[in-house]
This record gives C-alpha cells, structure tokens and sequence, in this order.
C-alpha cells in the first residue's frame, strides 16, 4: 500500500513548482502531476519552427523572475539558471525614428522621455529607488498573508498606484512617457483606465530600475528545470504526461494543490459553482520567428534592447487594449516583442535569430492576425519580412489547446481588470483556500496574479503548510 502524501501538485507551471518546492523544504513529501510530456507551462523553451532555433513558445523575459522574493531564496543558479541582460531592458520606438527606453539607469531612461517629462519620471520613481526586496515581498504578499516589511513604501505605492494609469500618465506632459508608461500597462493586459493599472505599470518600471529586464540562457524552459531539478533534490517527485481529470485520479494525500484555472478547479474538484463569477479576459495573438539575422529597426535602441514594445501613442495603445477586450480585434495593434538571440547566441545558429511577438485580442478569437501584426514591425524596422526564414503562429484556440489554463486563450488566467486584477480569484482574504478543507489554489488566477513569479505558488504555500501544522 502506497503511504499517504502530505502534498499533491496539479500542474508543473512556475507557481506549481514553486509550492511544492517551498513544502518539499519544509520536510512535507510532495508529488507534482503534469499534463504535458515537459515541465513548465507558461515558462517553456522548444524548437518551433527550424532546428537550432529555441522559441518560448509562452514567456520571454523575468523582469518579475530575476526580483522574485522566493525564487531569491532558492539555490536556482546551482540547477543552471543563469540571468543574461540584454544593454537596454526596454526600448519603444516612435515614427520620427527615435525611441524612448527603459534602462536600468533613472537618468537615461528619464533623458529619454524630453526635457519636458525628465523631472517627473526622476520625482515619480525616487521613493521606491533601491528598496525592491521589501516592497516586492510586501506587494506580491497582499491580501495580507505576510505582515508588510515597509508599510510606508507599500502605502505610497498604493497612493501613485491604485488609481487608473491615465491618472498616473497626466504627470507627465509628452506621449513618448505615456506611451511607453501605457504598453507597460498592456503587459497584464488591462485596460488603461482600470483600478490599479498604474501599480503594473510603475512595478515594471521598478523592475527595471532594481534588477534589469533579463532572460535567462538556453530560454524559459531554464526556470522550469531548474525549478524541478531543485525539488528532485528535496526529495519531490515530477510525473509528466499525466492529466488530472478527478481528485481520485491522484494518490491519497493531505492536501491538493492545483496550478491550474478556478474552472478546472471546480470541475476537478467538484466544487460546483464555487468559481462561476471568475472572468476570463483578452488573449493574445502570438508569432515566433525565425530571422535570417536581427530585426532591422530604424531606431538605435531597439537595437540593443531585449523588450521593444510597438505602438506609437498611448492613445492607440489605449484603443487597441479596450478593442481586444470589448471583443473587437484592433486595427492598429500593440505589439510586445523579445529579442532573446541578442544575448544569447545559443538560441539560434551562428548569424542567425529568434524573435517573439504578440499583439492582443479578443478571447476566443480565431482569425488570423499576422499581416497586422507584421505591418506594424515594418513600420519599425523596414525589411523585416525578407528576414522571416519561419514563423510558427499561436492564436486564442491553439493557446488554449497547449494550456488548459489559458481559457479562449487568455494568457493571465483571468481578466486583470475591476478588482479581479487584486483580488483573484475570489473576493476574500485568502483567495488559496477552497470550501474544501484540503483543496488549494496556486495559479496565476491568484494574487499577485500573472507572471513568472512563483508568489502565487509561495503564498499558497503558506496556506498548505499552515494547515499540515494543524492537523
Ligand atoms: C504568449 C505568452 C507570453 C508571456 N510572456 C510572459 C513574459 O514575458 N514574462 C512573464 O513573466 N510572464 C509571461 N507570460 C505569463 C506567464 O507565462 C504565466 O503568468 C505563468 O506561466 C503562470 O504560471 P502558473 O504556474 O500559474 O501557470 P502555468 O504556467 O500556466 O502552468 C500551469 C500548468 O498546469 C498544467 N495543468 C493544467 N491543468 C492540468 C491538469 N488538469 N492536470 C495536470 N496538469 C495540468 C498545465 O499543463 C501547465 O503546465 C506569458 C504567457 C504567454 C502565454
């Protein structure tokens, strides 16, 4: 007779693997099960369209993972996780052929910006200026599951944050701040105007400042393995190529804890309707290329950075966000793009690239959004198309088919607009708990929501580990 598990895991997704790493070390045995053949979800590595080129088929770049208060506190680099920075971590171009960019430096970054909005970028960010570890540890721990480190710093960020973006961007009296203030919004999909959206944007503008905007050698698979590598060592186990339709699928254990979306929750764990309320948001249209040799971009910057966000002014930034969410495809879409080859060589063979890109929109949308979306990078970088040797293109419909998670494609597991951006997946003090004494909730459709974080893995944690004290 198999022994009783103190811990099950649903799903090998960051957070997934970061739960049970964080019980692993606590003494609990724990067990993860995986749907697909591979760990990792959203953080992935594969050669999707030539051999020798590695795309990440889902995330790119860990502005959230290099600053991540637990992944700090793993031994990840002994399991081959190395950070690669690209010169600028961010730059967004503009039809004149300059570019504003987010550089690790306040003073390049706000020279960028014009005379006119310099001061107030250096005025708007000098509060939380080398003070990430406590303030990232205090607002990726919200609803309170830890007591805040540095109330003060959290309170202030509530203040500039917790009204809408377009609040936060009349600081500033040119659109090349608030343009690339608002595509920094657009990476949580939110519309501009929503409750807390300048929170997402100032955090990566933060990010960005504290440690860099890096991607990590060999690609996002690196997170995933080093991850599983370190729980193996702890004594956890990883079956892959296992996917868990019913809580009697799983061997006996002392809790569950799933990575999964609350609907697949409900279903799996016959919660009922526990999660009806739970939106799903806009998804995302996704190339991965292959190129003949970088983007040819007209600007310098973009050159040499590892983000370049595409859209010429807040205001068809804005447009195109509330298009992709009120269910409309944008005309003139936003466009977030990766440039990993630029640091690591070992993406591609030699002279040769991988770029990443994604427009936004509608969930469940099946048209096809490549002539769009490759309109726009010529705007940019006249010539793009001759370099395209490949292009494989993932649509709402065949995002959701690579991750049950992402429901008609939503990439963040749940809409980040109205309250649900703070209080996922349910409006109470802890959204990882269930009705079910032993079910757990570790996913991104908890706070502090998307990204390669793992502090929806952590915080659910606690909650486990709390409970297997108890009883
Ligand atoms: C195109 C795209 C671009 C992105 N870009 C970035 C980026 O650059 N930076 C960033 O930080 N984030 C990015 N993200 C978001 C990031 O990938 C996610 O927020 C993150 O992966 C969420 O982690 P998770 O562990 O909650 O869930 P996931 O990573 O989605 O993992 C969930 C896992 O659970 C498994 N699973 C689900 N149901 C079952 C079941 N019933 N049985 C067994 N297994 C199951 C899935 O197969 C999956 O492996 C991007 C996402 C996408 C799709």
């Amino acid at each position: 007779m198999t022994s009783m598990l103190d811990a099950v895991v649903v799903g090998a997704g960051p957070n997934g693997l970061t739960a049970a790493v964080e019980l692993a070390r606590r003494g609990f045995s724990v067990s993860v099960f995986e749907a697909k053949e591979t760990v990792g979800g959203g953080a992935r590595t594969e050669e999707l369209t030539l051999p020798g080129f590695r795309h990440d088929p889902c995330s790119a770049v860990h502005p959230l993972g290099i600053g991540s208060p637990v992944f700090r506190t793993m031994p990840l680099a002994e399991y081959g996780l190395d950070w690669l920075h690209p010169e600028l971590p961010m730059a967004h171009p503009f039809d004149d052929g300059t570019a504003a960019v987010l550089s690790r430096s306040v003073a390049e970054t706000a020279a960028s910006f014009g005379p006119r909005d310099a001061g107030a970028y250096r005025r708007l960010v000098a509060p939380f200026l080398g003070k990430w570890d406590s303030f990232a540890a205090d607002f990726m721990s919200l609803p309170l599951t830890a007591l805040p480190r540095d109330p003060l710093t959290l309170a202030r960020f509530g203040l500039v944050g917790l009204p809408p973006s377009t609040w936060l961007m009349r600081r500033f009296r040119d659109d090349r701040a608030r343009a690339l203030f608002a595509g920094l919004v657009a990476h949580v999909i939110a519309p501009l105007g929503g409750f807390a959206t300048g929170a997402v944007g100032l955090v990566f503008a933060l990010a960005a400042h504290a440690n860099g905007w890096p991607m990590p050698r060999g690609g996002s698979q690196s997170i995933s393995d080093a991850l599983a590598a370190y729980l193996r060592a702890l004594g956890g186990t990883v079956h892959t190529g296992y996917e868990v339709k019913r809580l009697d699928d799983l061997p006996p254990a002392r809790a569950y804890v799933f990575d999964t979306s609350p609907t697949a929750l409900a279903r799996i764990a016959g919660l009922g309707r526990a999660y009806d309320g739970y939106r799903y948001g806009a998804s995302v249209f996704k190339i991965d290329y292959a190129l003949d040799g970088p983007v040819p971009w007209t600007a310098e910057e973009p050159r040499r950075a590892g983000t370049v966000q595409i859209g010429p002014s807040s205001r068809e930034i804005g447009t195109a966000l509330r298009r992709a969410s009120g269910g409309q495809p944008p005309d003139t879409p936003f466009l977030i793009t990766a440039q990993p080859s630029l640091v690591d060589p070992s993406r591609a063979p030699e002279g040769k690239h991988v770029f990443w890109a994604y427009g936004h929109v509608p969930n469940g949308w099946q048209g096809d959004f490549t002539t769009s979306m490759e309109r726009q990078i010529e705007r940019f970088a006249p010539g793009f198309r001759d370099r395209v040797l490949a292009r494989a293109t993932a649509g709402p419909r065949e995002l959701a088919e690579r991750n049950p998670n992402y429901i008609g494609g939503d990439i963040a597991c749940g809409a980040a607009s109205g309250l649900q951006l703070l209080l996922r997946s349910k409006l109470s003090l802890s959204p990882y708990t269930t009705s079910h004494p032993a079910v757990f909730l570790c996913s991104s459709a908890t706070p502090p929501g998307p990204g390669v974080h793992g502090m929806s893995g952590h915080n659910a944690a606690k909650e486990v580990w709390r409970r297997l004290r108890q009883v």
